[in-house]
């Protein structure tokens, strides 16, 4: 899997061929970092000690999910009138479609593309990292959430959108920075018990980053030439 932060940043980098749709560009950035919410389930299979197995990197990035969550949204944007939420369907249909792209090229793990079918691919099979690598991975995950919120941050500087939160915003790209420092020490001092305060702070800092999204979407949407989509 490549980091939440990684997807978020490729997410904002397609802006420049997204066409102006209201919550299209916005559905795409969240679609991008959505999948990787599987690990909430992960994480409370792990404390009831339930088996992890078929819970990562499966139901969330799977082509049926992807078709299923763009037909919905239709439907809903059909009964609600409103055409913005057809978009933001096809928006987060393309953004996992990416995430699960990604997924495949970058870091070594493979993905169950058409879940529930069986139908794991890894086109690194057979490839095994070294473990100080593998360790690194894991608080990577804070780095790329830093780098991600710094991204936002500049373009909403740029464009002068979302003023009222770029302060916030850079105390939670901060905070992010110094999580990275402190859990690279940790993964490399503990000898064990790293992964529950760890995946519990990952967790934490992934909804945030939902949230983070949700928050900059005027920068978001205005990124992709949207200006007048949506309203202040
Ligand atoms: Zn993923």
């Amino acid at each position: 899997m490549a980091q939440a932060g990684i997807h978020g940043i490729v997410g904002l980098a397609v802006r420049r061929w997204v066409p102006k749709r209201e919550w299209l560009m916005l559905g795409i950035v969240l679609g991008s970092i959505v999948p990787d919410t599987d690990n909430l389930a992960v994480a409370v299979a792990t404390l009831a000690g339930w088996s992890t197995k078929g819970l990562h990197r499966t139901f969330t990035h799977s082509l049926f999910t992807v078709a299923a969550v763009i037909a919905l949204f239709y439907v809903v944007a059909w009964i609600v009138r409103r055409p913005r939420w057809g978009y933001l369907g096809l928006g987060l249909g393309i953004g996992v479609l990416m995430h699960i792209l990604l997924d495949l090229v970058v870091w070594f793990n493979g993905v169950q593309i058409l879940w529930p079918l069986p139908s794991w691919i890894n086109l690194w099979e057979g490839v095994t990292p070294p473990e100080w690598w593998s360790k690194l991975m894991l608080p990577a995950e804070f780095l790329f959430f830093t780098l991600f919120f710094v991204a936002l941050g500049m373009m909403a500087r740029k464009q002068g959108s979302n003023s009222d939160y770029i302060r916030t915003l850079s105390i939670w790209a901060a905070i992010q920075g110094v999580l990275f420092v402190v859990f690279t020490v940790l993964v490399y001092t503990m000898a064990r018990g790293f992964i529950i305060p760890f995946g519990a702070i990952y967790l934490l800092s992934l909804g945030l980053a939902h949230g983070v999204v949700v928050r900059m979407r005027e920068t978001i949407e205005m990124a992709a030439g949207c200006r007048s989509c949506h309203p202040r």
